[in-house]
């Protein structure tokens, strides 16, 4: 059943998708209403996604054999996080169409590559150098300066496997603790220059199998403890900057030449530079106000850029204000409730771990 021409698919088709976290789940929400059904891959038998599909199928990544009998079984397959090994993602391939196609996960998953494919496309990031030793890293401090950022080059995500290093850190002490806190072995690091940056933003843009590309109006995003807290939607930014950080979306995305969803998310500096951090090739935190707020969710939108279908108008309907619920914050689920404009989303996990994304709430602004 492999998608081979750019042909929409039918109700009723099954949507393979690698993850089953809280981004799988709402991607299956969304393609349950547009008649589809999902077929969720995860290693995780207690995913959140499975709670919402029948179809599932639970093995590693590394299970080759699993992941082919699994894109036999779907029409198109999409992903929930990047991080999937590129031997899966080729095994997937090999039977069915992967969007976005695995280049793209590759470029994605490494800082490095990520960094030199903006820079190529005339997009700023801000100064880096790569590392592979202490030894390479005391040269680099000389180049890039302190204060600095050591992070690993795969595998980091919400600060993790990220050093601060200031005018007294010593490059072996940096080094060592980079190792120690990465999730996964990290050959490589990269230390980049610390932006002073005026606020964060992201923008998340679609493009079909036609390439035809629709963005979300740029957002900020506010970080505690360096994982998202809460995003606003439109940004408090200039129409200049604004069409500047959506030139840089649709630029890099026609690029890839991907075919599904972009988030993007960038600095904007005091001087009003608007420099690319980082990159994710799939629906994104800071989308999810799309959800209560826009005429096409991100998760609908995935969905329709995956399947052929015509791209969602991305209008606002209303001003919004997404606030994550992280650890023991999803206990408030009570009072949230309480506010009429606020709009709950709970992921269904089971354990409210510390720094644990258990759901979200989006608040509308009531029309004056
Ligand atoms: P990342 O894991 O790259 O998304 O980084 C997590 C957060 O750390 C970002 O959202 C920023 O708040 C901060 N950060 C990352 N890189 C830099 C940088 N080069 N300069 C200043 N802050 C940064």
């Amino acid at each position: 059943m492999t998608a081979t021409t750019d042909a929409p698919l039918e109700p009723g088709a099954v949507i393979g998708i690698l993850g089953g976290g809280q981004l799988g789940r709402m991607t299956a929400l969304a393609a349950a209403r547009l008649g589809y059904l999902c077929h969720i891959y995860c290693p995780d038998p207690e995913s959140p996604a499975f709670q919402v599909t029948p179809l599932k199928t639970v093995a590693g990544y590394d299970d080759e054999a699993a992941l082919a009998a699994f894109a036999r079984a779907v029409d198109v397959v999409t992903l929930e996080f990047e991080n999937i090994p590129a031997r899966a993602a080729e095994a997937v391939a090999e039977q069915a169409a992967l969007r976005p196609r695995p280049e793209i996960l590759k470029i994605c998953q490494n800082r490095i590559r990520e960094k030199d494919f903006c820079n190529a496309a005339g997009v700023p990031t801000a100064r880096y150098a790569e590392v592979r030793d202490p030894g390479a890293l005391e040269r680099v401090l000389q180049e890039i300066g302190r204060p600095c950022l050591l992070k690993t080059c795969e595998l980091g995500y919400d600060g993790k496997g990220q050093v601060r290093i200031g005018p007294d850190t010593a490059a072996t002490e940096a080094w060592a603790e980079m190792t120690g806190s990465a999730p996964g072995p990290a050959a490589a690091g990269v230390v980049e220059a610390l932006v002073d940056f005026r606020l964060e933003i992201s923008v998340i843009v679609a493009r079909g199998p036609d390439g035809g590309c629709r963005t979300y109006p740029a957002v900020e995003n506010r970080h505690k403890n360096q994982i998202l807290d809460v995003t606003i939607a439109p940004a408090p930014i200039s129409p200049e900057l604004a069409a500047r950080a959506d030139a840089i979306a649709c630029r890099l995305a026609e690029r890839l030449d991907l075919v599904g969803l972009l988030a993007i998310e960038m600095f904007v500096t005091r001087d009003d530079e608007v420099l690319v951090n980082e990159l994710a090739p799939r629906p994104h935190n800071s989308g999810h106000w799309t959800i209560d707020a826009c005429v096409t969710s991100q998760f609908e939108q995935v969905v329709r850029a995956v399947a052929g279908l015509p791209l969602g108008a991305t209008d606002l309907l209303a001003e919004a204000t997404m606030k994550n619920l992280i650890g023991d914050e999803v206990q408030r689920w009570r009072e949230l409730l309480a506010d009429p404009n606020a709009k709950l989303h709970l992921y269904g996990k089971k354990e409210a771990r510390p720094g644990r994304k258990m759901g979200h709430v989006t608040r509308l602004k009531p029309r004056g």
